[in-house]
């Protein structure tokens, strides 16, 4: 136990939460872990149709661009602006999308009250390169779509876009050094390189819950809102849902920014909750004119790099942001300026961050308290886990829901639900009757890349990328993949994890603008990873995940934490363990040495 004047300076136990902390986390760790959800084909396949375009039909293609992008969301838009700055013409640019335009996970998202959780100024990509300014700090789903469009009619995206399209076959084609793409239209296209933006969050899970099947009632995932039933829109009101049984499963980072609405809406709400999320302060506000005018060019990189920064634990001079998200690095850089603090060691620093993570999740808690009535809903919706072990959430009404009468929190503790039936949700021993189930479960994260993209990839000698990463990622810098020439694939695994996910983005678009138009320069035909180098990067991507194994081997299972399982494939499958800082400043250096180390460029 921690002794009795820390407790007193400290208002709570350290060693208590720690061990609540940990038998939190036990009562939720589950065998079957990735296993544990459905593959969203056959009888459930219609999960995840577009309920919001009609389908168009256009005639196959068969021509051949420089590039092909796969996935027109953020990270196909900045790929596609940086290919553009790097000097390839838009007719030269293909992006291949499924959802009917540009946005992506905003595209998908328009759930009622979807928004963005992180500032902004900061989340939205290419705000000086489109001189746009969002309207709120936290800007809504709508804005987010509109700017998608923008950044794609600005760098002239749609020109050769095939939208409403999905990749069935990727295969490299040796004698003509160029990647062939069949698509579900028929198409048959050729490209020098392939980009493989294709989301990390792209594939909606359901629960593989007993019965799930069975269910006769109207039920839909979040991320594919159907608004025919709830009447309403991304802004509220569901107005044909008072006559409704509504239950939503999941308590996830969608689900606190839907539920406000179905409270408002629904005759009786049933939130099923397994684990609470961490709420915090949210409060939103309209941009400040004269702070937007203030801003001298080059902020929004500053801003992102500060941001990053400060939440990868990294040392600034000042916050910029300001938020929830850097508020326990302010914790700390307080701590470590008092008096008798200046030379702190590494470890007590780690003690220190600990403490005042203690102290922030305590704050969250107690802000529970504040806002929920009921004791007992008030004891359920408190999260006892260090605050980055799930997405920290940020709303200012959702705690408040639970204060209404139609709205029942039915906390699972831990288990979550039993079982559904044709008419029912069954948890905790009692059956819930409903009229319509949504599913606010998440997305796949942990299962095999090539099951989430949709589609395999034949490289080299007809080796296909399932089999190069059977046993684990394979890659240099998370982008490059031997025996996979001229193919860049985005995304956080074996490169920096960042909270704002678009900032990754950024830096590896500007990177793969970087390796084309060096290629170009030299006039190679394919750039290709070594083996050894990429067998160093993941020798390298393995040693340091033992930085961050302590801390998600403590936390709560989800998917920061691949649902709680450790093993050497988790540790290949993970980002850098050094951080997204680390990894940025790594493939600047990279880039400014000028010899593509680990490349091999061919005519
Ligand atoms: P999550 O994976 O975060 O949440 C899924 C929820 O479903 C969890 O509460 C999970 O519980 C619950 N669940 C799963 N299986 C069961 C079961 N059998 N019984 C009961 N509950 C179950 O998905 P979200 O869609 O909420 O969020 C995904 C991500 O999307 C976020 O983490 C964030 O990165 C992103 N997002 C970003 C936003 C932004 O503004 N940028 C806004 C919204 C989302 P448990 O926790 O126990 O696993």
């Amino acid at each position: 136990m921690a002794d009795g004047t820390v407790q007193d300076e400290l208002g709570f136990d350290p060693d208590a939460i720690k061990a609540k902390y940990l038998a939190e986390r036990d009562k939720r760790l589950r065998r079957d872990c990735n296993e544990q959800y459905v593959n969203m084909t056959g009888q459930f396949a219609h999960y995840i149709d577009d309920p919001y375009v009609e389908r168009v039909e256009r005639a196959p293609l068969t021509d051949h661009t420089k590039t092909i992008i796969v996935g027109g969301g953020f990270g196909g838009l900045l790929a596609g602006g940086r290919l553009r700055g790097a000097g390839i013409k838009a007719s030269d640019i293909r992006v291949i999308e499924k959802g009917g335009d540009f946005g992506g996970t905003w595209y998908w998202n328009r759930y009622p009250g979807a928004a963005c959780d992180i500032e902004a100024y900061i989340y939205l990509p290419l705000l000086e390169e489109t001189g746009y300014m969002p309207v709120e700090r936290y800007t809504r789903a709508p804005e987010i779509l509109e700017h998608s469009r923008r950044i794609a009619t600005q760098f002239g995206l749609y020109e050769k876009a095939c939208l409403q399209t999905e990749v069935t076959d990727m295969h490299w084609d040796a004698a003509h050094s160029h990647w062939v793409v069949e698509t579900n239209r028929g198409d048959r296209i050729t490209a020098d390189y392939v980009v493989m933006s294709n989301g990390p969050l792209n594939r909606p899970k359901l629960p593989g819950i007993p019965g799930i099947e069975s269910f006769k009632g109207h039920s839909f995932h979040t991320s594919r809102w159907d608004y025919d039933y709830t009447g309403g829109n991304a802004q509220g009101g569901l107005s044909k849902l008072k006559d409704k049984r509504i239950a939503i499963i999941g308590t996830g980072a969608t689900a606190v920014q839907c539920v406000p609405h179905l409270a408002t809406g629904a005759k009786e709400l049933f939130v099923f909750q397994r684990t609470p999320s961490s709420i915090d302060v949210r409060e939103n506000h309209l941009t400040d004119p004269d702070w937007a005018s203030s801003l001298k060019p080059g902020w929004h990189r500053h801003r992102m790099e500060n941001f990053n920064t400060l939440v990868s634990g990294g040392y600034a001079p000042e916050d910029l942001v300001m938020d929830g998200w850097t508020h326990i690095i302010r914790n700390l850089l307080f701590i470590a300026s008092q008096k008798g603090n200046e030379a702190l060691t590494k470890d007590k620093l780690i003690e220190l961050a600990e403490i005042a993570d203690y102290q922030k999740m305590e704050s969250v808690r107690a802000r529970v308290d504040e806002l929920v009535e009921d004791d007992v809903t008030a004891a359920a919706l408190k999260p006892w886990y260090r605050q980055f072990c799930k997405r920290p959430c940020f709303h200012d009404e959702y705690l408040g829901a639970f204060n209404r009468p139609n709205v029942h929190l039915v906390d699972t503790n831990g288990r979550g639900v039993d079982a559904i039936t044709e008419t029912a949700i069954i948890a905790n021993g009692e059956t819930y009757e409903i009229d319509c189930l949504i599913y606010a479960t998440g997305f796949e994260v942990g299962t095999e890349y090539t099951r989430r993209a949709g589609y395999d990839v034949k490289g080299r000698d007809g080796k296909l990328l399932s089999e190069h990463w059977a046993d684990g990622y394979r890659s240099l810098h998370g982008i490059h993949v031997h025996n996979f020439p001229n193919m860049f694939v985005m995304g956080t695994v074996q490169a920096g994890f960042t909270a704002n996910y678009p900032h990754l983005l950024e830096e590896q678009s500007e990177h793969i603008g970087y390796v084309v138009a060096e290629a170009d320069k030299q006039q190679a035909r394919t750039v290709e990873v070594s083996s050894e180098a990429e067998q160093a990067w993941v020798q390298t991507i393995i040693d340091k995940a033992v930085l961050r194994q302590d801390f998600f081997e403590q936390c709560t299972p989800g998917y920061y934490n691949n649902e709680g399982q450790f093993d050497l494939r988790t540790r290949q499958n993970t980002s850098y363990g050094g951080g997204s800082n680390e990894y940025f400043s790594l493939i600047k250096a990279w880039r400014e040495t000028g010899t593509m180390d680990g490349l091999q460029l061919k005519p």
